[in-house]
């Protein structure tokens, strides 16, 4: 049987210095890889790229934020209570499985993520699931929540409690009060950020797909969003292929194509924040390789979105036929604020100033104090507070003879004479808001998958096959290698002043001068290199002296001057 791409790619991947299991030493533990050389070097380009198109090329500004951080920090977030996967564990074996991979693995469901405990067993014992260790059936064992963030102690003795960042939005989102300084309390502004998340994954799988130590680049773009708009007009034509709720549940429902203008116009993206970074986002997958055919957004489900997302698409790319998310965009409201501003000691709104000082009407109350000390004795300040709260949000309460008021579980009665309810004209300047959050979060670890998995390509070269990573020159490891035919007579040290040049004016070089000429071309092929350059005898004898170019994906070949090789290059 032939062998897969996943297969092929693992192979590859080891042998050429891409990525493969970390600590092997050791027997190696699931979920950690190590990048080697080629594989640091495509992972850093395509960083490097995000970078240029996510942060730079937007204005945006990125930040670098611990990686470790409190435990409040989480409780606020909610990923201490709901940062949580659905765990099943083998009564036989003791083997832990996700319980929804279980269902989609082995049953036409496909999210199953977004199912309840309950579904997930019913499930489960429907089609008689077994434990992928040992085959002990699992129909009637409990489904339990696993909470996925590393536990960590700062500092010695018993320490405070600390957690491995699941994600590297928090570290943007806690900050905000100093962001906010920074951008002199003017919205729209985007913060960007690329570095290590940690997630405990119960099953992780496929190399690089789901890992427990990842790299996540994300940009929290804030916005009033009353005011702030997205300049469509930069994407608007700019076609997408989108796979919309819709269409994914109509029986023969299929991808659409549209451009990010009809997208928002016909109401298929919801939020033209989102449409806007889609339409930035398919651009940039497209320069790093990604190949379109696999490629799709993929809106979620109503009871897949997270509780604080109105509208959420991913983007996924297809590997041997299974579909990989590799960016969620959603649109966060103000959730993430919300949550810090009511946790923490800071003030995470923003001061919005009217362009006109306005007048409004505010309802407030005065009560009595002298009347309420006497009669409610030590609740009477807790009562006086909640007549402002009631003042303000249903002043008709005031229009009865008594306001009732609920303090610590018990209800009191206060006179509405006594309350000295009034309606005063006041002028105000702007109001505190909340800005909203729009996130576009990319999984680097499956970006360099799908880079990997899409160059991947095999054909004949002199009726011998070869197998060629055909990166963009925007992403590939090794932008050039330099050989010299043979290490001798001079020609080794002329290739490796060529080289050096070539280091010199900014390439990526990689000096071989082992084995035959076809097995190092082979060699640059299998690690995506675009050009390789050869130092052979003519080099010396022509004038002015010149080198042989050979071209990756053609395998033709051209004379050029050494003088000007980095302009025929660059
Ligand atoms: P999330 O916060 O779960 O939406 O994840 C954001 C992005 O991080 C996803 O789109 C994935 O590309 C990536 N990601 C999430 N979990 C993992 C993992 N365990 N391994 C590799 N990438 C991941």
């Amino acid at each position: 049987m032939s062998k897969s791409l996943t297969e092929k790619l693992s192979e590859l991947a080891k042998r050429r210095g891409f990525f493969f299991q970390s600590s092997e030493a050791y027997g190696g533990v699931a979920g950690f890889q190590t990048f080697g050389p080629e594989g640091a070097e495509l992972k850093r380009n395509i960083e490097n790229s995000w970078r240029e198109t996510f942060s730079d090329s937007l204005g945006h500004r990125e930040i670098e934020a611990p990686t470790i951080m409190p435990e409040p920090v989480f409780e606020a977030s909610g990923h201490l209570d709901t940062f949580d996967d659905m765990i099943i564990e083998c009564p036989e074996c003791g083997t832990s499985s996700r319980a929804d991979h279980l269902v989609e693995d082995n049953t036409d469901i496909e999210e199953a993520e977004s199912f309840s405990h309950e579904q997930v067993e019913a499930l489960i014992k429907e089609h008689n699931l077994e434990c992928p260790s040992c085959g002990e059936d699992l129909s009637n064992v409990a489904v339990e929540d696993f909470n996925l963030m590393f536990e960590t102690s700062i500092g010695p003795g018993s320490g405070q409690t600390g957690y491995l960042r699941p994600e590297t939005a928090q570290g943007i989102f806690v900050e905000f009060p100093r962001l906010k300084e920074y951008a002199r309390n003017q919205l729209p502004f985007g913060i960007t950020q690329i570095g290590k998340a940690y997630r405990n994954e119960i099953s992780p799988r496929k190399g690089l797909v789901r890992v427990r130590e990842l790299t996540q680049a994300e940009l929290e773009h804030f916005i009033d969003p009353e005011e702030d708009e997205p300049r469509l007009e930069k994407v608007e034509d700019v076609e997408l292929k989108l796979y919309s709720r819709e269409q994914q549940n109509a029986e023969d429902g299929e991808p659409q194509f549209m451009t990010v203008k009809e997208a928002v116009e016909e109401e298929v993206v919801e939020s033209d924040w989102i449409a806007y970074y889609l339409g930035i986002a398919k651009q940039w997958y497209e320069e790093i390789g990604v190949d379109m055919e696999r490629f799709r957004f993929r809106q979620h489900q109503n009871d897949e979105l997270s509780h604080y997302a109105s509208d959420c698409w991913d983007a996924e790319s297809q590997v041997d036929g299974d579909w990989i998310e590799i960016t969620g965009f959603a649109y966060r409201g103000c959730y993430d604020l919300k949550k810090h501003d009511q946790y923490s000691r800071e003030d995470y709104k923003i001061f919005k100033e009217y362009d006109e000082p306005k007048t409004v009407e505010k309802n407030t109350v005065s009560p009595d104090m002298g009347y309420l000390g006497p009669e409610f004795g030590d609740k009477a300040g807790k009562i006086a507070e909640k007549l402002e709260e009631i003042a303000e949000n249903e002043p008709e309460a005031f229009e009865a003879d008594k306001v009732f008021v609920e303090v610590d579980g018990e209800e009191y009665s206060v006179p509405a004479d006594k309350c000295n309810f009034s309606v005063e004209e006041v002028t105000e300047n702007g109001e505190h808001i909340l800005p909203h959050v729009v996130e576009p979060s990319f999984g680097i670890d499956r970006m360099v998958y799908t880079v990997l998995a899409h160059a991947y390509d095999e054909d004949e070269v002199d009726d011998e096959e070869r197998t060629v990573m055909r990166f963009n020159e925007e992403v590939a490891p090794t932008e050039v290698a330099v050989f010299p035919l043979m290490d001798k007579e001079g020609l080794g040290e002329k290739a490796q002043e060529v080289a050096d040049k070539l280091r010199e004016e900014g390439f990526s070089v990689k000096y071989d001068d082992t084995g035959n000429i076809g097995k190092r071309y082979r060699r640059q092929d299998e690690v995506g290199t675009p050009v390789c350059v050869t130092i052979d005898y003519e080099t010396l004898e022509d004038e002015p002296e010149t080198v042989t170019v050979r071209d990756r994906d053609s395998t033709d070949q051209e004379r050029v001057e050494i003088s000007d090789l980095a302009d025929y290059l660059a």
